[in-house]
């Protein structure tokens, strides 16, 4: 029974730090000429009007999104913030004004090059039904299914990179280790693949089990960036952070993603704090 809906959380500090990312990390990848198959193993809508009845019943985007957008010809002096900023200002009717908020289907598709394509699985039947009405550019796909048996099926792709985002609501307490499987199954057959793996940082802590069943399952050059809102998960009900790992990471990434996010911290709290370093290195 799946019953997590983005739209109640779109553009809050956790897809700030994971699109951001995602940006940094296809802007790495398109240096090179050769085509690149994007997965999208739990891809939510295209975009997300901030004005919609969920979004606007939490408004998490006021602490996320928003004070970036409203610091943006400051933050322009950042290569990575500079154009993701400005990636943003293509979606909205207004340019002055945010009133949209794109998903990781939108921020993977506006890269894509003639040579590359995407795949798209969301498996909630309204929320695929969302993703299916939204024009997205280039060759994509998108599937209604199960994300990570279908990125397992799909192995190897046709084109000589692979780029995925493991993206899960974990509603269920077993998907930190089925992420961790499946990250296992997708390097043994792609074992050059950038893989990004998002998980929440939640006082139960259980993005522990996926980072052990990661060193357990033996896997090599996994990089991890994770962005805390609150300096102390003690009497924070919800999430306090926001998780990364990426496997393969490109070279250059930490560096531009660092310098972001120390720009970034302090417009969302006082208490913020970024940090990243090797989970398991060579
Ligand atoms: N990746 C999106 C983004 O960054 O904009 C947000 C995705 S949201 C955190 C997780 C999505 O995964 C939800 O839309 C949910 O319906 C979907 N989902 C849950 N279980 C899934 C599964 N097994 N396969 C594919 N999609 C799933």
């Amino acid at each position: 029974m799946l019953s997590y809906q983005h739209a109640y959380h779109a553009g809050n500090f956790a897809d700030v730090h994971k699109h951001l990312t995602l940006h940094g990390v296809i802007n790495h990848l398109l240096r090179k000429e050769s085509s690149i198959t994007y997965i999208d193993t739990h891809a939510g809508r295209g975009l997300y009007p901030l004005a919609a009845e969920e979004t606007a019943r939490l408004h998490e985007y006021r602490l996320g999104v928003l004070p970036l957008w409203e610091s943006r010809r400051s933050l322009s002096t950042n290569g990575l913030l500079h154009g993701w900023l400005a990636a943003l200002a293509e979606v909205q009717s207004d340019p002055s004004r945010l009133s949209h908020y794109p998903g990781s289907p939108w921020w993977m598709s506006r890269c894509l090059r003639s040579q590359d394509r995407q795949l798209l699985f969301e498996l909630h039947p309204g929320e695929h039904e969302h993703l299916t009405e939204q024009t997205l550019d280039g060759a994509v796909r998108k599937i209604h299914g199960d994300g990570l048996k279908g990125l397992v099926q799909r192995l190897p792709v046709k084109t000589p990179r692979l780029c995925v985002l493991i993206d899960p609501s974990y509603e269920r307490k077993q998907e930190y280790v089925e992420v961790a499987d499946t990250l296992s199954t997708t390097l043994r057959k792609a074992r050059h693949a950038v893989i990004m793996v998002w998980y929440p940082l939640l006082p139960a802590g259980r993005h522990h089990e996926l980072l052990e069943a990661i060193k357990a399952h033996g896997l090599r050059k996994v990089w991890r960036s994770e962005f805390m809102l609150h300096a102390s998960k003690e009497g924070i009900g919800g999430m306090y952070g926001s998780g990364m790992l990426i496997t393969n990471p490109p070279w250059g990434l930490d560096k531009h993603l660092a310098e972001a996010m120390a720009r970034v911290a302090p417009l969302l709290s006082r208490e913020a704090r970024y940090q990243a370093d090797w989970w398991v290195g060579e």
